[in-house]
C-alpha cells in the first residue's frame, strides 16, 4: 500500500553538501582541531583553520600547559594547502568578543560566507576544589563556554542564509563528573547545555546546533596536562604519561582503544549532513560513557 496513503511523510531534505562550503574550526593548530579542518578540506570545504598562533603570546603563554604556537597553526593551514585543500589560518582568541567578530569578517571576506563554525578551542586545570584558584576557574569558562557564545553570536547573521550547523566540541566529562576536574566538568556541561538551547531556538532559522563529546584522546592536552596529574599516576602507579594513558584506556573503555581526531571528524561530518538531527551530543569515546 502506498505509505502516502497512509499520510507518512517520506520526503526527505538534502542533506548538507559539504564540498564548496566554508567552514571555521577553531583549536585548529592541533589535536582534534586540526583533525576536523583537515577532514572538511578533504571534502572539498572551505576551512578557516583557527587559533591562538601569536596572540597565545598575550593569552597563552601562562597556562599550565602550553597551548599552540603560531607555528603549529601555519603548519595546519598550508599542510592542507600542500594536499590540495584550501584553508586558512586566522588568529583569534575565542574568549575575546572583538577577535571572534574579526575571525568571522574574514572569513566571510575570504570565502563570501559562512556554512559550519566548529567550536572546538578548550582549555583544561585539574585539581582539588578546595584550593582550585579563582582565577583559573574563570580562564576555563571564559574559553570553554564563552568561546561557545561569543564565536556563535558572530557566525549566526551569516549562518542564517543558508540554514548553517554549528558544531561544539564538549567532552564525557560534560555527561559525568570526575574528581579534581570541577571546572573543566562544569564548563563541559555548560557547553551540553547551551548547545541544546541554542538548538532550541536557532531551529526556526534553519540552524543546526550538536555537540560532540569526545572520550581519551591522545592530544597535548591529554599528554602534556591529564597524563601528568599526581592523581593520575597515582591512580595507576605508572611511571611515564604515556603508560598511564595505556593504563586508562585498558581499565576504563571497553573497545580498548584510544579515540583518535579522525574519529571526532568522522562525528563532525555526520552531524554536518545529519539534516533532521539538532540539540544532541554524540558520545564518542569507545563506550566509556554510554549516555
Ligand atoms: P589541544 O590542547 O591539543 O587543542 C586545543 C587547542 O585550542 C589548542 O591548539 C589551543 O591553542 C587552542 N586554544 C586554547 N585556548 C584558546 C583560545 N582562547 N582561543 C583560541 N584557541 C585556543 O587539545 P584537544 O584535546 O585537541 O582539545 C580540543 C577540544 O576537545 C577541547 O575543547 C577539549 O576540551 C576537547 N576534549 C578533548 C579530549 C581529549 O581527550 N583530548 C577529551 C574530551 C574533550
Amino acid at each position: 500500500m502506498a505509505a502516502m496513503g497512509l499520510g507518512f511523510h517520506n520526503e526527505r531534505a538534502t542533506p548538507m553538501q559539504i564540498d564548496g562550503k566554508t567552514v571555521i574550526v577553531t583549536g585548529a593548530a592541533r589535536g582534534i582541531g586540526r583533525g576536523i579542518a583537515e577532514a572538511f578540506a578533504n571534502q572539498g570545504a572551505n576551512v578557516v583553520a583557527a587559533d591562538l598562533g601569536s596572540l597565545a603570546l598575550e593569552a597563552g603563554s601562562d597556562w599550565h600547559y602550553s597551548l599552540s604556537a603560531e607555528t603549529e597553526l601555519e603548519a595546519a593551514a598550508s599542510e592542507i594547502n600542500q594536499r590540495g585543500g584550501t584553508c586558512m589560518a586566522i588568529e583569534v582568541d575565542v574568549s575575546d568578543r572583538d577577535s571572534c567578530q574579526n575571525l568571522v569578517d574574514e572569513s566571510v571576506a575570504a570565502f563570501g560566507g559562512l556554512d559550519i563554525l566548529v567550536n572546538n578551542a578548550g582549555i583544561i586545570q585539574t585539581g582539588p576544589i578546595v584550593d582550585f584558584a579563582e582565577s583559573d576557574w574563570d580562564r576555563v569558562f571564559a574559553v570553554n563556554v564563552k568561546g561557545i557564545f561569543l564565536m556563535s553570536q558572530a557566525a549566526i547573521p551569516h549562518l542564517t542564509k543558508i540554514g548553517g550547523v554549528i558544531i561544539n566540541v564538549a567532552s564525557v566529562a560534560g555527561k559525568r563528573g570526575f574528581a579534581h576536574m570541577g571546572a573543566y566538568c562544569a564548563s563541559k556541561f555548560a557547553a551540553i547545555g547551551l548547545t541544546q538551547s541554542m538548538a532550541a531556538e536557532l531551529a526556526e532559522l534553519s540552524i543546526r546546533v550538536n555537540a560532540i563529546c569526545p572520550g581519551n584522546v591522545d592530544t597535548s592536552m591529554w599528554f602534556d596536562h591529564l597524563s601528568k596529574s599526581k592523581q593520575r599516576q597515582q591512580e595507576y602507579s605508572t611511571d611515564t604519561v604515556e603508560e598511564t594513558f595505556a593504563a586508562v584506556i585498558q581499565d576504563r573503555v571497553p573497545l580498548g582503544r584510544e579515540q583518535t581526531p579522525s574519529d571526532m571528524a568522522e562525528a563532525a561530518l555526520y552531524l554536518t549532513r545529519a539534516d533532521n538531527v539538532t540539540g544532541i551530543s554524540l558520545t564518542v569515546s569507545g563506550g566509556f560513557e554510554m549516555n
